[in-house]
């Protein structure tokens, strides 16, 4: 045996719970390399065209819930984009009031030098 393998029979030896579900016979308790089933059960799903046709039948499958941890500014996209230039439009206008500061004091350094 390794010195550094891990020495816990559980994970070699994984033990299947009740919410455990076989993917081969689609019954829970047991691991599908566990199963002994041999004759694999149909599970009936909608086809594309089906679900396409009826899209209020199968409404459940086709949307999935939304995720309940999206922020709420991202759930209603009314307005996001207008947001997001006016925030734009902000930084823009305080960066060249920056620069036209800084166009001010060079300008005034000049003035003072060409007096000196
Ligand atoms: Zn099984």
């Amino acid at each position: 045996m390794s010195r550094f393998a891990p020495h816990r029979p559980s994970s070699s030896n994984p033990r299947p719970s009740a919410d455990t579900v076989c993917q081969k016979c689609l019954q829970r308790g047991h691991y599908t390399f566990n199963c002994k089933t041999t004759a694999r059960p149909y599970a009936t799903r909608p086809s594309r065209t089906q679900m396409l046709e009826n899209p209020d039948k199968f409404a459940k499958i086709a949307r999935p819930a939304v995720n309940e941890d999206l922020p709420d500014e991202f759930l209603s996209k009314k307005g996001l984009a207008d947001k997001i230039l006016k925030e734009n439009a902000l930084k823009r206008e305080a960066e060249e009031q920056a620069a036209k500061r800084k166009l001010a004091l060079k300008g005034a350094e000049s003035r003072r030098v060409f007096k000196g």
